[in-house]
């Protein structure tokens, strides 16, 4: 870099007033004006934050580092987007007007059909018979649970609230929810006008159906573990609103002159190469490079966005560290080309499930002498592979780039079934995974068919018929991107030796 362009920097990190500008990745200087129009307020703060860390490292980097990066891991952005206090996806929207259903963005299968909540709550019923029909310290948990339709549906639909035994052993339900809106609808349908207090862990109302109290918290590990607890927890489409971080391998030759294209979320993009030889030393073996978001700079083309990804140019903590944290990864580091995408909160939430269920022998860490409970995982993403390029946008029903409009954008990535099995047994080793298995498959050995028409003889308004009878058939269907094929589900269970299956993995009601 040129000492002109030091120096404006480290200029524009002493006088505010001066413009401001941004570090892209191994091209240069890009100039962002204070006068940019950005899409959404979200999108200015992002850009700000970027730029203030580039400047900081830059300033820094001119003394003591030969290379510095501006931009933001996905998984940063990810997180701004969907719960930044501030214009995020999920933590702003207003009571009543949300993101579900035809005027929102997505639908959802517990919006699309009753059944599924039904079906979820004969799985728990189920599972509960299983594990011994416990009398006390049942406690229900959803995490992201929307609008509150599937918990509605599991405990009014003729499941939870027909098995008195269970009804009376149910300790309470535990709602963890991001979104203070989505909150209040969930506390208006499961609690109706019953008052909500504040609580120590968040907050706290009495459910509209039985005498249960329903606790929100604003993350799983807030939920009081206890040894005497069984705790049944259920995750439909959670996993995939979590933050990933995204790598690729690349070869030691391309760390200096050879460019080369590589595919992102976004389409491909030219790697960065090093056009300093002084400052980086070539790896000597493949290494790995996290994919990075930066402001783009203002624009040029009606297709392009305000912020894009480039592969960082040198390892950083996240890719020194996360791709080392599984065999599955390890094994792809020595073949360049190879992209992986990891999702640390979701590990984290995977290992936290696990030992709610069987608790942990590490050290300083929650024992639970019997294991008990269930998790119950719902999402899409493949049955064993790694997922690539998948982090989607979507907007009122259609696929938009990821990086547009931030907050105003649903953002999501393929959930990795196999690692959260493997942090879930590498947790604790009180529990056993079963599956992935298709929605399909699960939803299809639950009885989905003979509950929906069950539900048909009832109905005699036809277009409730046809409702009723579009949304059973929407949830198991296999053929092309059908939900019955993409979306999976996974249990984690108390560790038995595998000796018995869960409903919907291959067993039966015991
Ligand atoms: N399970 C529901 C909603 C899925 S949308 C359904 O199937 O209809 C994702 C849900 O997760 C929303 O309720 C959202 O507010 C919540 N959410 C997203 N990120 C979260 C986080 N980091 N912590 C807690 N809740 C989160």
């Amino acid at each position: 870099m040129n000492f002109a362009v030091k120096r404006a920097v480290i200029n524009c990190a002493r006088n505010s007033k001066a413009p401001k500008k941004f570090w892209r990745a191994g091209s240069g200087v890009r100039w962002i004006s204070t006068e940019r129009q950005w899409s959404t307020p979200l999108a200015k703060t992002i850009a700000n934050a970027i730029e203030h860390q580039a400047l900081k490292k830059k300033i820094f980097a001119h003394h003591f580092l030969s290379q510095a990066t501006g931009p933001i891991s996905i998984a940063a952005f990810m997180r701004q987007c969907l719960t930044s206090p501030d214009g995020g996806y999920y933590t702003s929207q207003t009571a009543g007007r949300d993101q579900f259903g035809q005027k929102g963005d997505f639908i959802t299968s517990p919006e699309i059909s009753q059944v599924f909540g039904e079906l979820l709550g004969i799985w728990f019923v189920a599972e509960w018979m299983a594990q011994g029909r416990r009398s006390s310290g049942i406690e229900l948990i959803e995490v992201g649970p929307g609008r509150g339709t599937l918990m509605d549906d599991m405990l009014r639909v003729g499941t939870v609230c027909n098995f008195k035994t269970l009804a009376s052993s149910l300790e309470a339900v535990y709602l963890v929810e991001a979104s203070p809106a989505l909150r209040e609808t969930q506390k208006q349908l499961l609690c109706g006008d019953n008052l909500i207090d504040q609580i120590d862990i968040g907050f706290k109302s009495k459910s509209k159906y039985f005498d249960l109290p329903v606790i929100w918290t604003e993350h799983i590990g807030l939920v009081p573990p206890g040894q005497d607890k069984s705790p049944f927890i259920f995750a439909h489409e959670f996993f995939d609103a979590l933050p990933i971080n995204a790598f690729q391998s690349v070869a030691p030759t391309q760390t200096q002159d050879s460019p080369s294209i590589i595919t992102t979320p976004t389409g491909p993009i030219k790697l960065n190469t090093n056009n300093n030889k002084n400052t980086i030393l070539p790896a000597a073996t493949p290494q790995w490079r996290e994919l990075l978001v930066f402001p783009a700079p203002p624009l040029t083309t009606p297709s392009s966005t305000e912020f894009q990804l480039s592969l960082a140019k040198a390892s950083n903590p996240n890719s020194l560290l996360l791709p080392e944290l599984s065999p599955r990864y390890r094994a792809l580091k020595s073949h360049p080309g190879s992209t992986i995408e990891i999702c640390p909160e979701g590990l984290s939430h995977a290992e936290q499930f696990a030992q709610c269920i069987g608790g942990s022998t590490k050290p300083g860490c929650f024992t639970k002498p019997k294991p008990s409970g269930a998790a119950l995982i719902l999402d899409y993403g493949p049955l064993t592979t790694i997922p690539v390029n998948s982090l989607r946008g979507i907007r009122h029903h259609k696929r938009v780039s990821p990086l547009s409009a931030p907050g105003q954008v649903d953002l999501s990535a393929d959930v990795d079934f196999t690692a959260l099995a493997e942090a879930a047994l590498n947790a604790s080793p009180g529990v056993e995974v079963h599956g992935p298995v298709e929605q399909g498959f699960f939803l299809g050995s639950l009885g989905i068919e003979e509950r929906a028409r069950q539900l048909l003889e009832g109905v005699t308004d036809e277009e409730k018929k046809v409702r009723l009878e579009s949304g059973w058939k929407r949830l198991v269907e296999r053929g092309g991107g059908g939900m019955g094929r993409i979306y999976k589900a996974m249990a984690i269970l108390p560790e038995g030796g595998g000796r018995r299956r869960p409903v919907g993995f291959g067993g039966g009601v015991v």
